[in-house]
């Protein structure tokens, strides 16, 4: 050991006694010993204030097999600077707080710590088990600004991000089939998703009777209902303003609410509106009764209001909302599947709010990987500490 008190290190240098057999790394067969490697450092948790490095000359054996290899060290993973204990507690802490935040902490550069963050993710996956995945939610998600989209794989049932890929085309989500096997695929009950074709289509070419088994999100589907009323009222708004009528100055976001989480005066207020004979309200009625549907539990009933609601928007004379009508109708088929399986491809909140934050400390992110690591850092549920301090 050597103490450099001035640049403030501890130095220790290990070697081994006399050991005439080695196992393989490959396959752990006792081996003869070969040679060593040249001496290199590896950065070890401080002693006291103390940076604290280890040094050794890695010995190599050579197996009938597997040639001359490198043997496992029992303080770190191969080809790590860093002793398993030191990335643990690197682990531990980013889980904590910002890559930067790190960095700074324990005197870390950015490679070191992105390779750290690297390296725990691909640990992870690789221990992942092939468990049952009945219940997916395939969701699309902006990074930063710009309109960059990132594609979800989110397991419904154990709460955790499953894949990660960029853009939100078909191929973005075809990646995501060849990560299971035969029996996950099989395991597939049902997949949430937004009404965008290149996801069903990928869906469609890999998983079984999909037809049984895409649901489209009903917040998607409420989305695009309540495009078609403030659609209506843009118009109908215009339209009044020009005879000197300003009832709809104002409220666009009341079509938007929940009346229900209004109170006093406001409600009134609204209830007045919402019961005139003004178009938007008529708009506003049909997305209401439209989204009812979700709380049928039989089919029929469920189909039979459908029929009778598409045949009132219909006859409206509200062109946003016969046009939204159309295209729940094209989609139907796989709008009913939701009252089988009761899914939506939203991630659970305590799983979204691990991602705004991955999002809101993404500021040091170099790159798109990095910030896809981040994720399955976060919210993959990963095991992700190093083998040996185990
Ligand atoms: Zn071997």
């Amino acid at each position: 050991m050597e103490l450099q008190l001035k640049q403030g290190e501890v130095h220790v240098y290990l070697a081994h006694g006399d050991k005439p057999e080695w196992p393989c790394a490959e396959c752990g067969a006792s081996c003869a010993l070969y040679d060593h490697q040249p001496e290199r450092p590896w950065r070890h948790l401080d002693t006291c204030q103390y940076r604290t490095i280890l040094h050794a000359s890695p010995p190599r054996s050579e197996c009938a097999q597997h040639g001359v290899r490198v043997v496992k060290l029992p303080w770190a993973e191969a080809n790590s600077r860093f002793t398993a204990l030191m990335e643990g507690l690197a682990i531990a802490w980013l889980k904590h707080a910002s890559q930067k935040a790190v960095a700074e902490q324990l005197g870390l550069s950015w490679d070191e710590i992105h390779g750290i963050l690297e390296r725990a993710v691909e640990r992870g996956l690789a221990r992942r088990k092939a468990e049952k995945i009945p219940y997916l939610g395939v969701d699309e998600k902006a990074f930063r600004k710009g309109h960059k989209y990132l594609t979800l794989v989110n397991d419904l049932t154990r709460n955790r991000v499953l894949y990660v890929a960029e853009d939100r085309e078909q191929r973005s989500l075809d990646g995501f089939w060849p990560t299971l096997t035969e029996e996950q695929r099989d395991s597939i009950e049902a997949v949430a998703m937004d009404m965008w074709d290149p996801y069903v289509d990928s869906v469609r070419e890999h998983v079984r009777e999909t037809d049984k088994k895409i649901v489209f999100d009903k917040f998607h589907i409420a989305k695009h209902l309540a495009e078609g009323v403030d659609r209506v009222r843009r118009r109908e708004h215009k339209a009044l303003k020009a005879e000197g009528d300003d009832r709809l100055t104002g409220t666009k976001y009341d079509w938007l609410r929940n009346p229900a989480t209004m109170e006093g005066e406001q409600r009134r207020e609204f209830a007045q509106l919402r019961q005139s004979e003004l178009k938007t309200a008529r708009a506003w009625a049909l997305k209401e009764t439209a989204m009812a549907f979700f709380n049928y539990v039989y089919e029929r009933p469920a189909r039979k209001h459908f029929h009778w609601w598409y045949n009132w928007a219909m006859r409206s004379r509200l062109q946003p909302m016969k046009e939204v009508a159309a295209m729940l109708k094209r989609r139907f088929d796989n709008i009913i599947t939701y009252l089988r399986h009761q899914i939506t491809n939203a991630a659970s909140e305590s799983l979204n709010a691990k991602i705004q934050w991955v999002k809101y400390t993404a500021r040091g992110y170099r790159n798109k990987q990095n910030f896809i690591n981040a994720i399955y850092f976060h919210c993959g549920g990963l095991d992700l500490a190093p083998a040996p301090t185990k």
